[in-house]
């Protein structure tokens, strides 16, 4: 088993879409970035990269290459799974934990665990969707921003 940990941040504004392990949720402000700026699934791609030792996100999709200009974040997902995997890496388990002040999660909680297990091939069981605000604390507190934790573990494949 390898275990990983993924963090990651992002500025909410006005017009933007708020996008949480994939799944579009209706508010006034979503998140700034150079792809589509999911959280979560950023989170979970670093904790990913992460446990097989493939760097991390900034790296293989650089946000200065035009490339990646909008991405898909439900994509590269997939992709950082098949990295992981084609080097002997499976996910396990995921738990992730997202700090927004509002809007309340809980109501869109099984459908993204749902997302997230058919992104990374895990059953619905095997992932955990947790979500809490900073107390009206800081950036996030003030709604002005977004973070995730992701913490997956990974079985080996071979040997
Ligand atoms: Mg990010």
């Amino acid at each position: 088993m390898r275990i990983g940990y993924g963090w990651d941040l992002h500025r909410l504004e006005e017009g933007r879409r708020l996008l949480l392990g994939g799944i579009e949720i209706p508010f006034s402000k979503g998140e700034l970035g150079h792809s589509d700026g999911d959280v979560v699934l950023h989170a979970l791609m670093d904790a990913i990269l992460g446990a097989a030792a493939l760097t991390d996100i900034g790296d293989l999709f650089p946000d200065n290459d035009p490339v990646w200009k909008d991405a898909d974040s439900s994509s590269l997902t997939v992709e950082v799974v098949r990295r992981a995997t084609s080097i002997g890496f499976r996910p396990h388990n995921v738990d992730v934990t997202i700090v927004l002040q509002a809007p309340r999660v809980a109501p869109y909680r099984e459908r993204i665990r749902s997302k997230i297990a058919s992104l990374t091939g895990l059953g619905v069981d095997r992932v955990g969707v947790k979500a809490k605000t900073s107390e009206g604390l800081g950036d996030i507190g003030a709604g002005s921003a977004v973070a995730c934790h992701a913490v997956v573990l990974m079985e080996e494949t071979v040997k």
